[in-house]
Parts: structure tokens; C-alpha cells; sequence
């Protein structure tokens, strides 16, 4: 079955095919490094995670940028109030965000850009922009004309007749009913860090950065868009805007948004004040796998209801899937290879992959994933399952874990790693066999200490991290 994607410019489920296979161009708005990411922000980022991971699945390779917004209203307006330089305000939150999305195991695109190592970028758009005939200057800033632009709205289905023309818009982000020619480059205001350029000193207004950014890196045009759906108005419209205008091509073949993460009924916001940071949610004890399981299992167009009792709940489902895992290592397994058992891992695989290849079905593939446990545990307790199908049992494990990325638990800090426990097992079962049983005993102590469980199952001794 075809990979397809459901594109928000079409409105349509489309098959995905990139223009220049086996690469797949690609951008993904990141954060704007004010604050700690908040775990819906993640959400999109998780979102855009398991994209490239299942594109990767499915044979293509990647050049995939993500901005770091490091230059905006909201992270002036702290920075001055901080008395800090904008560079200095924001490497704290940069740091962060690289830090948490690694804990999420968040796979790092092919580059991370900054919007202030692209300035000359911006203004060479801009003076593109302006040889066409788009833009025009009031108060010492830029604004592009968006009437100059007939399919301006198209993305985000906005009728811009009956607008009124030269209306203004300044700040970064507004709503739809406020459309209005957008601002390409704000002159310098006292105190504000600022740059040279042929329209005076000032700083880019936020669109403008990701479209330029995408075309020197991507070219003039990109396989694949991705955000949060709040980007689609007024941002995305007006990347396309600028990019089209400057190239006169098409700035995007295929744009995915994720919807939002929300708490009671709202989106999960800074400016509502209902959020939790990964770090809060890590506090309460939860682990980075169960925050990322939670995130990954409900299919990024549907909305996403952040409760802990769904992270218990993903604590349970990785547990089960850890258990099953242990068991196809380590269980003893009559010889052979069971037909039936065969065939339905071979039906499981298929059904998994065709519901990641409709649009990303995270929860429809988890189904399959979790009943073919269920029926596999059956048949190695029947004793149908056999050796001869560890191999591609295991197999269908890894295409989950390739994209899921749960079954390794997050060592804890200072703790220890696999091999130092494999070494304390190994020490210990000689200590035992010697009948030394007090090492024994603190060696089991130890390891306790460390979260590390033994367990003496028929088919020899095991561990486990809890
Ligand atoms: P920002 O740092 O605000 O520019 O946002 C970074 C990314 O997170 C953007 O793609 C946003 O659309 C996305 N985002 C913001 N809030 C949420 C939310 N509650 N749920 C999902 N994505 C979000
Ligand atoms: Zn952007």
C-alpha cells in the first residue's frame, strides 16, 4: 500500500512521492527559545519524530531543517527586562530544548538553523521581495502587500477580498480575522537589538525567517512543511507568500500540521499559564519513555488530552512490551518453526505498516502491536511458538521500536549501565554456585538499590530494570 499523507493545503489524504527520491526535503518550525518547551510543543516535535522515522522506514533519506527562533517580540522583551543580550537569554533555552528533546529521543534533524546567523538571508529575500513590486515602507518599517498576492489564504482558507488594503499589522502573531499586510522588517526601536540593511536599521519580522532559511538550505521547493496546526494562519501563510513571490514556485508540495496537546479542554499554552515542562512532568516521577509513548500514541491529527493518568497508563503498556521482549530473549523455545505463529506475525507486520502508511496511525498500529503480544504469549505458553520464530518475532518488535523508541529504559543518573549489570549478574551466580552467600546477597542489594530486579524464572536467571 502507498505511503499518503493528508495535506492541509489540499484538504485530501494524497500519496506522498518527493520530487527527488530517495531524499526527502523537509522543514519543521521550531521553538522560539523564551522558556523551558512546554510538553505541548512536543507534541508537534514528537509528531514530526515518528515522520522521519517512518520515511526512513520506508526507504527515503533525509535533509531536514528545523529553525531555532532565537530573534522575536517575546524574547526581547524578557531579555531587556533580564538587562541580558538577546544571545545570552536565549542559549539557556536553546541548551534545554536540545536537551529535553534528547531525553524524549527526539531524533536531531539533519541541521538546526538560527535565525540570527541568517540575517543577510532575510535581507536579500526581502530585497527580492521589493524588486517585485510587494512591499512597501511606513515608519521606518517594512510590510509586505498581501493584495499583491492573489492566493494569499489559500493554506489556511481565508477570503481576503473585501480586506481593507495597506491595513498594518506589527507584531509577530495575530489571528485570522485580523489578517493583514504583515511586517518583513520592524525599524530599530530604542533599546531593541538591531541590524543594518538597505531599509534601514531593524530586525526581521518572524515570518520571514523560515522561508528564507528554507530555500537557501532546501532550495526553492520543499517535499514536506511540518508545525503545530496554530502555525497554518497567519505564519505558514506568509512563508508561502514570501517564498512564492520570490521564486514564482510552488514553497511547499505537502504541509502537515499536528493538532494541539490540550488540558481540560484548552490548548496547553504559555500565555494560559496551563503548562507542564518536561522537567515538571519528569518530577513526578514519570520516565522519559512514558512521556514520549503518551505523545506518539494518538495520531497527529487528532487532538491530544494530557492527563498522568495516561502516562500510568503508558508506563503499564511499556512494562508489557519490555516483559514480552525479555521473554523472546531469554525463553526456551522447543525447536522448529511454527507455520501458523509465522503467518500471523508476517499479517501483524503488514497491518502495522499499513496503518503508519495512512497518514501516521500511531494508534491503529499500537493495536496491532499489543494483540499480536497478546497471541504470541499465548502460543509460547501453548508451547506452538517455537525457535525458529524468535527471529521475526523479534523482528516486528524492532519495526515498533524503530519508530516507538521505548523498550530502553533511561539510565538513571549515575546509575548503571547494561554491561556493569550483566558483570554483577555474572558475579553473582558464580558467588552462589560457590555457595557465597552473603556476596550474594549484597550483590542482589546493590543492584536493587539501582532499580535493577532479578528474577529466577524456569528458563535461568533474569534482570530487569523497574
Ligand atoms: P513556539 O515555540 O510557540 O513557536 O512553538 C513551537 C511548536 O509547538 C509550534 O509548531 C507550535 O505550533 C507547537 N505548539 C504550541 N503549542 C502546542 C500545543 N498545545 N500542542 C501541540 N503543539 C503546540
Ligand atoms: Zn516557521
Amino acid at each position: 500500500m502507498a505511503l499518503r499523507f493528508f495535506n492541509t493545503l489540499t484538504q485530501q489524504l494524497e500519496e506522498f512521492a518527493p520530487l527527488g527520491p530517495p531524499v526527502v526535503r523537509m522543514y519543521t518550525c521550531g521553538p522560539t527559545v523564551y522558556h523551558y518547551v512546554h510538553i505541548g510543543n512536543f507534541r508537534s516535535f514528537t509528531f514530526q519524530d515518528i515522520l522521519r522515522r517512518w520515511l526512513r522506514c520506508r526507504g527515503y533519506q533525509l535533509q531536514h531543517i528545523m529553525n531555532i527562533t532565537d530573534v522575536e517580540d517575546k524574547i526581547i522583551r524578557n531579555a531587556m527586562a533580564k538587562n541580558q543580550s538577546i544571545g545570552e537569554y536565549t542559549a539557556q533555552y536553546e541548551k534545554a530544548f536540545l536537551e529535553d528533546s534528547a531525553l524524549l529521543r527526539l531524533e536531531r534533524p539533519e541541521r538546526f538553523v538560527r535565525a540570527t546567523e541568517h540575517i543577510a538571508e532575510m535581507i536579500a529575500a526581502i530585497e527580492a521581495l521589493a524588486a517585485n513590486g510587494h512591499t512597501y515602507q511606513s515608519e521606518g518599517s517594512t510590510y509586505f502587500r498581501i493584495a499583491s498576492f492573489p492566493t494569499y489564504g489559500r493554506l489556511s482558507r481565508l477570503h481576503i477580498e473585501g480586506m481593507q488594503a495597506g491595513a498594518r499589522v506589527d507584531v509577530d502573531e495575530y489571528e485570522k480575522d485580523d489578517a493583514r499586510d504583515f511586517v518583513l522588517w520592524k525599524g530599530r526601536r530604542e533599546g531593541e537589538p538591531y541590524w543594518d540593511s538597505p531599509f534601514g536599521e531593524g530586525r526581521p519580522g518572524w515570518h520571514i525567517e523560515c522561508s528564507a532559511m528554507a530555500n537557501k538550505y532546501l532550495g526553492e521547493t520543499l517535499d514536506i512543511h511540518t508545525g503545530g496546526i496554530d502555525l497554518t494562519f497567519p505564519h505558514h501563510e506568509n512563508e508561502i507568500a514570501q517564498a512564492e513571490c520570490v521564486n514564482h514556485k510552488q514553497f511547499v508540495r505537502y504541509w502537515l500540521h499536528a493538532e494541539h496537546l490540550i488540558v481540560e479542554g484548552q490548548k496547553m499554552s504559555k500565555s494560559l499559564g496551563n503548562f507542564y515542562t518536561l522537567r515538571d512532568v519528569l518530577d513526578r516521577g514519570y520516565s522519559p519513555e512514558a512521556i514520549r509513548y503518551r505523545l506518539a500514541a494518538v495520531p497527529y491529527r487528532n487532538k491530544l488530552n494530557f492527563t498522568f493518568a495516561d502516562l500510568e497508563a503508558a508506563e503499564t503498556a511499556i512494562e508489557r512490551l519490555r516483559n514480552f521482549d525479555l521473554r523472546l530473549r531469554t525463553g526456551k523455545f522447543s525447536e522448529g518453526k511454527c507455520p501458523e505463529v509465522s503467518a500471523r506475525i508476517q499479517k501483524a507486520r503488514l497491518d502495522f505498516e499499513g496503518h503508519m502508511d495512512e497518514d501516521l496511525n500511531t494508534a491503529a498500529a499500537l493495536g496491532v502491536i499489543f494483540e499480536y503480544v497478546r497471541e504470541t504469549n499465548a502460543a509460547m505458553d501453548s508451547g506452538q511458538f517455537c525457535g525458529g520464530n524468535v527471529e521475526e518475532a523479534h523482528g516486528l518488535l524492532g519495526l515498533f521500536d524503530a519508530l516507538f523508541d521505548v523498550l530502553k529504559p533511561t539510565a538513571k543518573e549515575g546509575g548503571l549501565s547494561d554491561a556493569e549489570v550483566e558483570a554483577l549478574v555474572a558475579e553473582r551466580q558464580q558467588a552462589r554456585s560457590a555457595r557465597d552467600f552473603k556476596r550474594s546477597d549484597e550483590i542482589r542489594d546493590q543492584l536493587a538499590a539501582q532499580g535493577v530486579i532479578l528474577e529466577d524464572t524456569r528458563d535461568g536467571m533474569r534482570w530487569k530494570r523497574k
